[in-house]
Formats: structure tokens, sequence, C-alpha cells
């Protein structure tokens, strides 16, 4: 089994896995919404927070480098109709829906950017904030 957020194959003995994650991941994704401001901001890949109805709640540093967006023009505004239409497809605005209305543990999987300078290749992983709304988490392949 290969993990849909780092790409490493885990181990035999370490092999447990959830939702496609490595138990490794699996963890760190789990820390996620403790972290404070300037830990999300410290994080090595983007984080996006959207709340139920697909507005953004937070931008943080990685993401504003990866998409060329500064985080003033996304805050506020609808990430499916707004600033992502590419996401508003059932894999992934349907995949976050309904693992807002579950309470569901994180989950990855990999997704394609139709960027205007070319397609980029990620993993995406949703990661519940407790208040909710979901962290996307966005790392480049
Ligand atoms: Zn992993």
């Amino acid at each position: 089994m290969i993990c849909a957020w780092c790409s490493n194959s885990d181990d035999a003995e370490s092999g447990e896995q959830s939702h496609g994650i490595c138990a490794q991941c699996f963890k760190r994704i789990l820390g996620i919404p403790l972290l404070d401001e300037a830990d999300l901001d410290a994080l090595p890949f983007g984080l996006i927070e959207v709340d139920s109805a697909g507005c953004v709640l937070r931008y943080n540093s990685a993401e504003q480098v990866l998409s060329g967006k500064p985080s003033a023009d996304v805050v506020g505004k609808n990430f499916f109709t707004e600033i992502a239409p590419c996401t508003a497809i059932e894999s992934f605005r349907g995949r976050l829906s309904s693992f807002l209305a579950s309470d569901a543990e994180p989950e990855s999987f990999q997704f394609a950017f139709p960027f205007p300078t070319g397609t980029v290749n990620v993993s995406i992983a949703f990661v519940n904030s407790g208040r909710g709304s979901s962290f996307v988490l966005v790392k480049r392949n």
C-alpha cells in the first residue's frame, strides 16, 4: 500500500493504514487542528480551512506560494465557486461535503489541479478542524 499523502509505501510491520494514509502521516495530520496560527503558517504544505458552505476561513503561507494568491484575496470567498472552480466536482467538493457531514477521520487522495500554467499533481488530505469546518491540505507531488 502506498500512502496517499507522503507517497511512501509502508513497511510490513507498520503497515497500518487508515483512509489511504500511513500511520505516521495519520498521526501528524490528526495533530493539525491543535496547531496555532504561526505553526499553521510554518507548515511545509498548503492548508485551506473551509466551512460547510465552502467559504475560506484560512489560507496559510505555503498555499499562498503554491497558488500565487495572497491570503487577503481568498479569505471570505467561496473556495469552489470563486477560488478553485476546478474542485467543484464530485471527487473533490462532493467528497469534502460528505467528509464534513460525517465526523470522519482524516483521509487523503490524489488530485490534479488544471492550472493555466499546466497540470499540477497534488496530494490532498482532509482533516476535521473540530469546529464545523475542515482543513484541506495540499501537497505538491
Ligand atoms: Zn504517509
